[in-house]
């Protein structure tokens, strides 16, 4: 027998899918959503389809952006010869929240894993290497300190190493398997001014 009508059951079956929620966070939110008033169900819905039609990749750093450029690389008074290069989104925000980093941003959407099967050719990787026939004095890779991070982190340097120019790793202040975005803005700026050669 089912315990729920087929709509809530579905409803149950879509949240539970996305991340960070399980069985039971899933069936508060669907009987919290049914309760909603209808407007405000419709807000969301057309909010979530709003974000997901106009965000896209911005064409020089690859973030997630409403514009073509981001405001970060079409704003003049930042380095564009210094790139950072990172796994997501939520890691650039974590080091823009610093508000100490003037560089630009390279953002790679995730980070090579074998194990997962994702290659160098799954992330943004070819797109970094484009970038660096402009004007570039150093690369920051900022990669997580987990396996992929650090998988990720060595390749790139190699990759880069060749090409003269500086490619630095930031320090391993920040705990083994951490992500960028839980670690405090102290913890960040010191990963960042201890960086080494690589
Ligand atoms: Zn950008």
């Amino acid at each position: 027998m089912e315990l729920y009508s087929g709509h809530i059951n579905k409803l149950i079956d879509e949240l539970a899918g996305l991340p960070g929620i399980g069985a039971k966070s899933a069936q508060r939110l669907a009987f919290h959503l049914i309760n909603m008033p209808k407007e405000k169900v419709n807000r969301l819905a057309k909010t979530i389809m709003d974000a997901k039609e106009n965000v896209r990749y911005c064409s020089e750093c690859y973030t997630l952006t409403d514009k073509e450029v981001c405001p970060i690389c079409s704003n003049d008074k930042r380095n564009h010869g210094t790139i950072m290069v990172v796994e997501n989104s939520r890691d650039l925000a974590a080091y823009e929240k610093t508000g100490k980093y003037e560089g630009v941003y390279h953002v790679l959407h995730g980070a090579i894993s074998p194990m997962l099967g994702i290659g160098p050719g799954d992330i943004k990787l070819k797109e970094l290497i484009k970038r660096l026939e402009g004007d570039v004095e150093e690369v920051i890779i900022a990669t997580n300190s987990s396996l992929e991070g650090e998988t990720t982190a060595m390749y790139i340097g190699k990759l880069i190493k060749p090409t003269g120019i500086r490619v630095t790793r930031i320090a391993s202040g920040v705990p083994v398997g951490g992500d960028l975005e839980y670690i405090d803005e102290v913890t960040l700026l010191r990963a960042l001014e201890g960086r080494t050669e690589l």
